[in-house]
């Protein structure tokens, strides 16, 4: 079989030559020269495809020793294996040549079958540790990757007891941005010009390396004033990238103090220290220090309370109303957590939430707030109190955990509540992380009913191009639309993006409102809902249980639900709603949303939802009914409905996927209606109450 590799064979001897060739020829590609300055050249100009060179030592009258020796000197040329060769055996030379950097020695006369596999074994070996080497590498920009990196800096630290050194840590503040506007492979660019840059100014016992994303870390020798001069020229250089990005680079720099330290505690510092000069303009180095010293300790302790905390029930549920522009009535409210701590004190969210979404802790505490905040509406229906939705926040941790819905049902139907007496806020940022994967869960809870809000809309970049793929129903206003100066030209900003929500049917809540004037601003814009400081403060639950009782409240929640959402107009009936479909996730969603409308009974097929029928069709209100299902399909089953008179006043919904001959058949069995998964529940409410009241109405019918 051909092959690509080439084998070079420099012999002074060209019948030797030609003898190896003729063995090999069939195997690789053979290039060949009687003399080493022809074979220097062919070197050269053939980079990367020489896979082995079969030396002779005696070619050309001077040494090939000589040839061996300088190759392996040469950067480019050390690495390709070299198979010496003599006329006669001797023990010296062989040593001289193996200690020299040759990889094997033959003598001549050739054995066609050993040279063959000799040389094999020679460039297997050779690919193997270049990939070996590969794999300490990043990928895209040939520095260490993060295990080799730490490796590698122990060792220096341990070899060189009397040096300072410092772990430097990089951040492009705007990168993903950077990505956004000039696309993935201008961001790679960006990286693989940046490990030039750092390497050019990167010493021996110095190392550059990658750890994720746009992250460099250095291993750098500590001299102050060195360091500062390198970074600028870096930044200076960074900034100079050949297109005009904008590229915010900063740095962490870590002096290492404490040898024994993990290096990845070390990065933790370094990380730590760029974090505080994030978003600040023209500062783009800071080094470790004291104050950033007692956060982190001041941090560790919070991490080391927070269980107890939670067990001791030290967080507390606060409640902050919002108002309906047009009636200043209160609309809803919004549940904000507060901490507390016996010997801390009060201590607002801002302090302990972002710790809490890095180390995951947030998803333990969000399930407490929930299912504390449940708790008290269940009560205050109860007492017969008015009750309006609550919002509560969603970190997008949350949204990740595979349970997010289950947990949060579960919680409702604990506290005997239904999804629209719970309104989820998830921040803006969520959606851009991992689009597909969080659109895909907010839409299966507004199926099953939940409203939901997008928080701190506008604080992020990706809002208005995803606007129109995310099924949300209202737009949380980042206060820093509203807190700003207001002038004209950030009111052109808030009235585009109101008008844009309108006009996509998103209901719009401002917060952060302090003043008559902004209210004056925001009505005249058609916001409809508001939340600050101006009408109430966050406050504890009784005072917010006073306060509703005291202020005008929204009669009708469903007032403030997704706009054009329509109340059911039937009461809750003792009939029975029959869900037949084989998948439980389809079953819970319609299940959830009309529980409090209907009995409801579900079966997983047609055979068991007719077996069901025939004794129970005097109750059944209505049937929504799947057409794939094992045992016995929709199709079938709408026959056997069809086959009796005594079935023919159930409204029949069928849901499933669309498509027309689908669609067609199923009026022909008889169905009253179709309803296209995935479901859109404002659809499916509306139809099944259409088609509830159709029937009633032609049983009254039947009856006069
Ligand atoms: P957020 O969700 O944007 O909440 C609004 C914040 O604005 C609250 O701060 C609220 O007290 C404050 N605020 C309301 N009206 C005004 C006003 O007129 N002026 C000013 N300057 N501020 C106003 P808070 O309670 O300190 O909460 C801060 C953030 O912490 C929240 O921002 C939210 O992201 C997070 N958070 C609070 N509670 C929870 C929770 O239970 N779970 C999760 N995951 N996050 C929470
Ligand atoms: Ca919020
Ligand atoms: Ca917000």
């Amino acid at each position: 079989m051909a092959s690509t590799r080439t084998v070079l064979i420099v012999d002074d001897s060209s019948s030797d030559r030609g003898n190896i060739a003729g063995f090999l020829e069939d195997y690789y590609d053979i290039i060949d020269t009687g003399n080493t300055s022809e074979a220097y050249e062919i070197l050269n100009s053939n980079p990367g495809k020489i896979v082995a060179v079969i030396l002779d030592i005696t070619s050309d009258g001077t040494y090939g020793e000589e040839m061996l020796r300088f190759m392996k000197k040469k950067e480019n040329l050390s690495k390709i294996p070299v198979i010496m060769t003599a006329d006669t055996e001797s023990e010296e030379t062989e040593i001289n040549a193996l200690s020299a950097g040759a990889s094997d020695f033959l003598y001549k006369p050739y054995s066609p079958v050993i040279v063959k596999k000799r040389l094999d074994n020679i460039i297997k070996l050779n690919e193997n540790a270049s990939m070996a080497n590969d794999l300490q590498k990043d990928h895209l920009t040939g520095v260490y990757s993060e295990e080799v990196f730490c490796q590698k800096a122990i060792g220096i630290l341990e070899e060189n007891p009397s040096t300072d050194y410092a772990i430097v840590y990089s951040d492009i503040e705007n990168f993903g941005l950077i990505k956004d506007l000039f696309g993935e492979n201008a961001g790679n660019n960006i990286l693989v010009y940046m490990a030039r840059v750092f390497k050019h100014f990167i010493s021996k016992n110095e190392l550059c390396g990658r750890l994720e994303a746009e992250h460099f870390v250095l291993f750098l020798k500590y001299d102050k004033e060195t360091l500062d001069e390198n970074l600028e020229s870096v930044v200076k250089i960074i900034n100079d990238f050949p297109v005009n990005m904008n590229i915010m680079l900063r740095f962490g720099v870590y002096k290492i103090e404490d040898r024994a330290m993990p290096i990845q505690a070390m990065f933790g510092r370094a990380i730590l220290t760029v974090e505080t000069i994030k978003g600040r303009y023209g500062q783009y180095v800071a080094y470790y220090d004291q104050e950033i010293w007692e956060k982190q300790m001041h941090e560790q302790e919070i991490i080391n309370c927070m269980e107890d905390a939670l067990r001791e029930k030290q967080f507390i549920v606060y409640f902050q109303p919002k108002y309906d522009l047009g009636s200043e009535r209160v609309a809803g409210a919004e549940a904000l957590v507060r901490w507390q701590h016996p010997s801390k004190g009060f201590m607002n969210p801002a302090e302990f939430i972002p710790l809490f979404e890095k180390n995951g802790f947030i998803t333990e505490l969000d399930k407490y707030v929930w299912d504390t905040t449940c708790g008290y509406i269940e009560t205050w229906i109860k007492n017969g109190y008015p009750v309006v939705p609550i919002s509560v926040n969603v970190s997008r941790t949350d949204i990740y955990n595979p349970d997010f819905i289950e947990i949060m049902l579960g919680i409702i139907h604990k506290h005997n509540l239904e999804p629209e007496n719970i309104h989820l806020e998830i921040t803006e940022t969520a959606y851009t992380d991992n689009p597909e994967q969080i659109i895909e869960v907010v839409k299966q809870l507004k199926l099953i009913g939940f409203v939901i809000e997008m928080d701190d809309f506008g604080s992020g970049y990706s809002s208005l191009n995803m606007l129109n793929e995310l099924p949300i129903d209202i737009l949380k206003l980042d206060m820093g639309f509203v807190q700003g100066d207001m002038g004209t030209n950030s009111n052109n900003i808030l009235s585009f993006i109101i008008g844009l929500a309108k006009w996509m049917d998103y209901a719009v809540v401002a917060e952060g409102i302090e003043t008559e004037e902004q209210i004056q601003i925001l009505r005249n814009m058609d916001c409809n809902f508001v939340q600050g400081y101006y009408y109430a403060k966050p406050m504890p639950p009784d005072e917010f249980e006073a306060y509703m009782l005291r202020h005008n409240i929204l009669d009708r929640i469903d007032e403030i639900s997704a706009p054009g959402m329509s109340e059911l107009k039937f009461k809750k009936s003792q009939g029975v709603m029959l869900i037949v479909d084989d998948l439980a996730l389809n079953r819970k969603i319609l299940s959830t949303s009309f529980s409090s409308y209907f009995k409801i009974v579900e079966k997983e097929n047609g055979a068991q939802a007719f077996e069901y029928i025939k004794e129970n069709y005097k109750d059944i209100d209505v049937i929504m009914l799947d057409l794939v299902m094992p045992v016995m399909d929709g199709f079938t089953l709408m026959r056997h409905i069809g086959s009796d008179k005594k079935y023919k006043n159930i409204p029949v919904i069928v849901t499933s996927q669309g498509g027309e001959k689908s669609v067609e058949k199923s009026f022909e069995l008889g169905a009253t209606d179709f309803v296209e998964k995935p479901y859109n529940l404002r659809i499916i409410l509306h139809r099944v109450q259409n088609a509830v009241m159709a029937s009633r109405r032609k049983e009254k019918d039947v009856e006069i």
